[in-house]
C-alpha cells in the first residue's frame, strides 16, 4: 500500500504521544523506501515480493522519491540499450546523494552489469540480481549497518526460489504466483538465462497454499508466472504442470487461472486436456513462436521446427473449448530472408492468432546472437515489422467477428465514463467494452454476463444481459 510519509507522520507527531514515543515513531518511519520497476510481469511481481519483504523488515513504502531513505530501481534488460537507460536514470539519482539516501539497483541489468554499477555510480550501495532476492533481509541488515557495495550476484546456480508470504499485491483482483524461476533454454537472442539463472521450480504444495491464501484474501483470478511455465518440474515430484494448473483451478473461490509464458518445446497435450476439463482455466494460450521459418528457429536456438510448433497448435484447435491463441514474433533476426518473413506471415494465417506481439530484432549484450552480424538494416526491419502487423490485423479483424452475438462472462476492470461503457476482460483475455442498464455501475473485480454486439480487431463491444 502506497502512502505519503507526511500524511503518516503528521497525525502521529501532532498526537499527544510522549516526546520519546514521537521520536520512536519518526525513527521507525525513517526506514522508508521508494521503488521504481521496469519490465515484464515477472519483474512486476518480483517487485511485489520485494515490497512485501521490505515492509516485513519494518520499511514504509512512499510514493515520492524525495521522502524515501532507500531508493530501489528494479531493472529490465529486454529493452534495446537497457543498460544505457539504467545508467542515465542512476545519473538522475546522483543529485540526491547528498541527502543521505541510499540506492539499490536490482533485477536483470543489476545482474548483467554487476559491480560495474558501483564503478559508474559510486553512490549505489546494493546491487542484486533476482536469484538473490531470498537473501534480501540479510542484505538490508548490512545496508542499515552502513556497509557499502553489497552484492547479490552469485546465486544463479541455486536450486532455491524466492518464496515469501509477504507479497504487496498491486492488482486488486488478479494475484500473481511465480511457479518457476530462471530459464535453461538459452535462445540465441535472450539474456534471461544469464540474468535470472538456471531453472528452478517451486513445490506444488507451496504454490497451492499461496493460491488458497490469495483466494482467502478475495482474489478471484490467478496468473501463474515463469519464464517457461511448461518446463515446471515439481521438486516434490507430485504434479506435472497440467496437474498443477488443474489443482490451482480447483481452489474454492478462484474463477480464473491464467499462465504465462509457454515454450513450444515443453508444451504438452495434457495442458490442453486440463483446459478442456477445468472450466476455471482460461481458454487462452500464449505460445510464442518467434518465427515461422524453421531455418530462423534453428538460428535462434528455439529447439523446435515450424511443423513441431504447428502440431501443438493442432492440439489446441482440436480442443472442445474455443481456445484463443496469441504469440510473440521477432522480425529481422540475423540471416532472415524475405522468404523466411513470408513463412512467418503464412504461419500467422495458418494459426489464426488473436493477438501477436511483434518486435524488431536488436542484439543484447552477453547473448550468443550478439556475435552474429546484425545484417538486416533497420529500415528493412521496420518494413518487415509493418508487413507482419498488417497481416495480423487482417487476421484479427476476421477472427474477432466469430464472437458476434456470443454471450460471455467478463471481469470488470474499470469504467469509461466519457463513453458510458464498462471495460473488462473475457476469459480469452480480450478487452470487452459494454453498457449496463443499471444506474449503479458494476464494481471492478466483479463479473458480468455480456452479449457481444460489435467487434473490432482488438476489442469487443456488448451489453450486459441478465442470466436467469
Ligand atoms: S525460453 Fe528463450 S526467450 Fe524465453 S526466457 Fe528462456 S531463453 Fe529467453
Amino acid at each position: 500500500m502506497w502512502r505519503s510519509l507526511t500524511s503518516i507522520i503528521r497525525p502521529c507527531v501532532e498526537s499527544s504521544a510522549a516526546p520519546e514515543q514521537q521520536r520512536d515513531i519518526l525513527k521507525s518511519v525513517s526506514k522508508t523506501f521508494y521503488i521504481e520497476t521496469f519490465g515484464c510481469q515477472m519483474n512486476a511481481h518480483d517487485s511485489e515480493k520485494v515490497i512485501g519483504t521490505l515492509e516485513h523488515e519494518g520499511y514504509l513504502r512512499v510514493e515520492d522519491e524525495a521522502e524515501a531513505g532507500l531508493i530501489l530501481y528494479n531493472t529490465c534488460s529486454i529493452r534495446d540499450k537497457a543498460e544505457q537507460k539504467v545508467f542515465h536514470r542512476l545519473n538522475e539519482y546522483k543529485r540526491m546523494q547528498g541527502e543521505g539516501k541510499k540506492f539499490a539497483v536490482i533485477g536483470c541489468v543489476a545482474q548483467q552489469e554487476g559491480t560495474r554499477i558501483f564503478d559508474k555510480a559510486p553512490y549505489v550501495s546494493l546491487v542484486s540480481g533476482s536469484a538473490s532476492y531470498r537473501n534480501l533481509p540479510q542484505m538490508l541488515a548490512r545496508l542499515e549497518a552502513g556497509e557499502n557495495r553489497i552484492t547479490g550476484l552469485d546465486d544463479r546456480q541455486t536450486d532455491e526460489t524466492f518464496e515469501t508470504e509477504f507479497v504487496a499485491r498491486t492488482n486488486p483482483h488478479r494475484g500473481y504466483i511465480t511457479i518457476i524461476e530462471g530459464c535453461d533454454k538459452f535462445c540465441a537472442y535472450c539474456v534471461v538465462p544469464y540474468t535470472r539463472g538456471k531453472e528452478r521450480s517451486r513445490a506444488a504444495n507451496s504454490v497451492i497454499d499461496e493460491a488458497i491464501r490469495i483466494a482467502d484474501q478475495g482474489f478471484t483470478e490467478i496468473q501463474l508466472l515463469g519464464q517457461n511455465v511448461n518446463s515446471y518440474n515439481d521438486p516434490s515430484a507430485k504434479m506435472t504442470f497440467a496437474e498443477l494448473l488443474a489443482a490451482v483451478g480447483s481452489v474454492p473461490g478462484i474463477k480464473r487461472v491464467r499462465f504465462t509464458t509457454s515454450h513450444p518445446r515443453d508444451f504438452t497435450k495434457d495442458i490442453v486436456d486440463a483446459i478442456d476439463a477445468v472450466p476455471t482455466l482460461c481458454d487462452h494460450v500464449h505460445l510464442p513462436v518467434q518465427s515461422g521459418s524453421t531455418a530462423v528457429l534453428k538460428a535462434m536456438n528455439r529447439e523446435y521446427t515450424r511443423d513441431w510448433y504447428l502440431e501443438r497448435i493442432s492440439w489446441i484447435k482440436a480442443a472442445k473449448r474455443d481456445i484463443s491463441m496469441t504469440s510473440d514474433i521477432i522480425v529481422g533476426f540475423p540471416g532472415e530472408t524475405e522468404q523466411d518473413l513470408e513463412d512467418t506471415a503464412t504461419l500467422l494465417e495458418e494459426v489464426g492468432y488473436d493477438q501477436v506481439f511483434a518486435f524488431k530484432y536488436s542484439p543484447r549484450p552477453n547473448t550468443p546472437a550478439v556475435t552474429l552480424a546484425d545484417s538486416i538494416p533497420d529500415e528493412v526491419k521496420v518494413a518487415r515489422l509493418q508487413v507482419i502487423l498488417e497481416r495480423q490485423r487482417a487476421i484479427q479483424k476476421a477472427s474477432y467477428q466469430r464472437h458476434l452475438g456470443e454471450v460471455m462472462e467478463v471481469m470488470v476492470e474499470g469504467h469509461n465514463h466519457q463513453r458510458g461503457q464498462v471495460t473488462g476482460r473475457s476469459s480469452q483475455n480480450k478487452t470487452v467494452n459494454f453498457t449496463v442498464t443499471d444506474p449503479i455501475l458494476p464494481a471492478t473485480g466483479s463479473y458480468r454476463t455480456v452479449k457481444i454486439t460489435q467487434t473490432f480487431p482488438n476489442s469487443l463491444v456488448g451489453e450486459a444481459v441478465r442470466v436467469n
